[in-house]
């Protein structure tokens, strides 16, 4: 309730005033006049009163309207001594009517009050009274006036506040960061919600702090126009997603839905919109888009990622008229170690060779993870081949250099095929193709390679896929056979042989163990294979007759096979079919079994040994075993690689290091054979450094059991003992012989 402003001029009481306006022309007007202005005042809707102000107000006039207002008669307040109005105040208001009234009195003016009265039915109304006070000389001073009842707009204003309030009290207490923004982006309000969200304490603080770092609220200062421009063409923006900044430095990620508010003419008003702390969700997704696009263990880009990475490479390229080099990379000798160390370990050296790969390149290459060990490399802005090779070089080094995880000290090497856009290829699957052709290429050359891509590599790969189909259905095919070698003492005579697996393909021809068997391993095929080498081997050995009834016979066994710790129940099974002695069973290992989980092997052999069966280290001084494993192992046989033998009769080096391991080996009490021998000369020097056995095409050819057989009985029937060189051999076997020196197979 407000009191009137200032008075607007005082020119006589309302009454005064009406009869003025409808001023009569002549007495007959006059009486007109009157009518007029008693039925005005009888039909003016709410209560037009004269009151004396004498110790409070006494009604002296009031009209009839005074009925429908209060639900009273006006005599009923005009009688007696007119002073009952006042009782009709809501108490609350009586004070501050009365104040009003004295006030006006006072000053002869005009007022305007709003207040409550009590009508005859105890229903509270609203009115407004506006009034003129007079003050007359000598007399007390009179007011005339209307009052009016206005109790609908009342109603009207206070449900309009207390919606004010309860909007307001949403906005002020609401979780969700509320704000109102100028057109050009001026904050005119924000709720607490967004102040705590942006880092502030209080709505203030934030409106002064973003007014002060106006357009560094978002990180990327690009933002801000878009949101503009949304909101200008659209009227709206809806979850319009961003990083910001908070007062603290920090930052998070909001999303906001605002619109452009309108008053009712049309007009623009404001801005106003929500804002959510979306952090948590977009980190989920960034953690989600990053897993669907990067390998988990290396954090490496993975094959999704690569093919965005190379599209995007080409696009490049083909723009700028470049090259772009694609480059797969293979670890050699990875699946040994994995199955031999654990997936943990094998795990720990990916991501250190990962980090290495990633640290020989730069920011605008790629290296994504393609497969288990299996990395691509997307090499730009390399200009010519020799740039691609000195950086392979490079890449080939750092990732020789010795990995030390826990006690092992593990050697990796990479193989690197290269297809380069657009000489290549200029699509993504056959550079890809191109660039792993090229490293199997690398790898048959002799590992740690690197080859760029030629179109005769497809035969190999070609060549490759033809054998791995075919290997699966060898063994059913009846296909592999064993073929057997004898092993003979320095006087000539047969001490043992082994065997050596054969393949025949209808198609492809005769293939040595070197080239399916390490396809066999990767396969899976390598257990099925072993079982029909032991089964095959004890089988044939258990039939030969005589003396050589009691030779033992070597069998080559796959590192891979001691992963699963399955060998000794093989062997066990294959001696039970075959009947075949313990004793004359010898299995050969090579030292890549060496670096692996030592006290899983170190146990498998020592229950082999336990069955009675002997074990050799084969291909000695070719793999990377430390000399200190030779001790921990339970080897009976030490076999020096033919690379050894090949020069030991030509070239001092090779001498020497002949006799240190001869000697070495004898010293641990092992039974030390050379293998490869071909030439006499080699044998006498051999012989001459204390090698025990010998084998190789000097004295035989590997050939099938049968042969074999027949071939033991007459060297044991008939070795002479006065000195090597004159052995009997087979006589097919001379002439095998023979096409192998001319550079044939044997
Ligand atoms: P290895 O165990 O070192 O076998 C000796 C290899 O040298 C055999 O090759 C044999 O034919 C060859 N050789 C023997 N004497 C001479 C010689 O005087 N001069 C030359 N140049 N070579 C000679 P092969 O049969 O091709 O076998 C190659 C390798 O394949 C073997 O090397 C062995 O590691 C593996 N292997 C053979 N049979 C099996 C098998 O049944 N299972 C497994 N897991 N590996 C096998
Ligand atoms: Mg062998
Ligand atoms: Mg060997």
């Amino acid at each position: 309730m407000e009191q009137a402003g200032a008075p607007q001029g005082n020119s006589g009481s309302i009454l005064a005033r009406l009869r003025r306006r409808l001023q009569p022309a002549s007495a007959a007007a006059d009486s007109v006049g009157s009518q007029v202005l008693a039925l005005l005042v009888d039909n003016l809707e709410g209560m037009v009163f004269r009151c004396i102000l004498q110790g409070g107000r006494k009604l002296v006039f009031i009209s009839p309207g005074c009925l429908h207002l209060t639900g009273f008669e006006g005599k009923e307040l005009t009688q007696g001594d007119g002073a009952r109005y006042p009782s009709l105040i809501h108490p609350e208001d009586r004070e501050m009517v009365q104040g009003t009234l004295e006030a006006a009195a006072e000053f002869g003016r005009r007022y305007q009050i709003e207040y409550r009265i009590v009508c005859r039915d105890g229903q509270v109304k609203w009115v407004l009274e506006r009034g003129l006070a007079e003050q007359r000389s000598g007399g007390p001073p009179v007011i005339e006036g209307l009052v009016e009842d206005i109790t609908e707009r009342v109603q009207a204003q206070i449900e309009l506040a207390e919606a004010e309030l309860r909007y307001r009290s949403i906005f002020e207490h609401s979780e969700i960061g509320m704000y109102q923004t100028t057109e050009d982006g001026q904050y005119l309000a924000a709720n607490q919600a967004l102040s705590t969200l942006l880092g502030y304490s209080n709505p203030a603080e934030l409106l002064a702090g973003l007014a002060a770092r106006a357009g560094q609220f978002y990180v990327d200062p690009a933002r801000r126009s878009d949101y503009r421009q949304q909101i200008r063409e659209l009227g709206r923006v809806t979850g319009f997603e961003s990083e910001v900044v908070r007062e603290d430095g920090a930052r998070i990620w909001v999303s906001e839905d605002a619109h452009a508010v309108y008053d009712t003419q049309g007009n623009f008003r404001c801005y106003e919109g929500t804002v959510v702390d979306v952090t948590e969700r977009h980190r989920y997704e960034e953690q989600l888009e990053f897993q669907a696009t990067h390998d988990v263990l290396t954090g490496l880009p993975n094959r999704n990622l690569l093919q965005d990475r190379l599209h995007q490479a080409i696009g490049l390229a083909s723009r700028a008229g470049a090259k772009v080099a694609l480059a797969f990379v293979d670890l050699d000798n990875f699946k040994v170690i994995n199955d031999t160390l654990g997936h943990a370990t094998g795990d720990l050296l990916l991501v250190a060779v990962a980090g290495r790969l990633v640290a020989c390149l730069r920011e605008t290459d790629t290296v994504a993870r393609y497969g288990g060990d299996e990395f691509v490399l997307i090499l730009m802005g390399q200009p010519g081949l020799s740039d691609i090779a000195r950086t392979l070089e490079r890449i080939q080094e750092t990732v020789a250099d010795p990995v030390v995880i826990g006690e092992h000290r593990l050697h990796v090497r990479a193989s690197i095929g290269i297809s380069v856009y657009p000489d290549d290829g200029e699509d993504l699957n056959l550079l890809l193709r191109h660039a792993d052709a090229a490293m199997y290429h690398a790898k048959a050359e002799g590992k740690g390679r690197f080859a760029f891509y030629t179109g005769a590599f497809n035969r190999a790969v070609s060549e490759r896929f033809a054998i791995e189909t075919a290997l699966r259905g060898a063994l059913a095919g009846g296909e592999m056979r064993m073929h057997y070698q004898p092993r003979v003492n320095v006087a000539g005579r047969a001490c043992g042989c082994e065997a050596l697996l054969r393949w025949t393909h209808s198609s492809l021809g005769g293939l040595r163990p070197d080239r399916f068997i390490p396809l066999a391993e990767e396969m899976g095929l390598i257990h099925e294979i072993t079982e029909f080498v032991l089964t095959t081997v004890c089988r044939d050995a258990a039939e030969w007759g005589g003396d050589a009834g009691l030779l033992p016979v070597a069998v080559n066994v796959s590192s891979r096979l001691f992963a699963d710790g399955r060998l000794p129940q093989l062997v066990r099974n294959a001696l039970r079919q075959s009947g075949l002695a313990a004793n004359r069973l010898e299995i050969e290992v090579t030292e890549s079994l060496l670096v692996g989980n030592i006290e899983h092997t170190a146990k498998q052999l020592r229950d082999l040994r336990g069955l009675g069966v002997r074990i050799a280290l084969d291909d000695f001084g070719t793999g990377y075993s430390a000399l200190s494993y030779l001790r921990k192992f339970p080897f009976d046989v030490l076999k020096v690689d033919r690379s050894f033998v090949t020069e030991c009769d030509q070239c001092e080096d090779a001498r020497a290091l002949v006799r240190a391991i001869v000697s070495m080996g004898t010293a641990l009490g092992l039974t030390v054979v050379a293998e490869g021998i071909e030439r006499s000369s080699q044998l006498a020097e051999l012989a001459a450094v204390g090698c025990a056995e010998f084998q190789g095409y000097l004295f035989a050819v590997p050939m099938p059991a049968q042969d074999i057989a027949l071939w033991l009985r007459r060297n044991l029937a008939g070795a002479r003992l006065d000195g090597p060189g004159t052995l009997p051999m087979p006589e097919g076997a001379k002439i095998r012989l023979q096409r192998v020196a001319e550079g044939g197979s044997e």
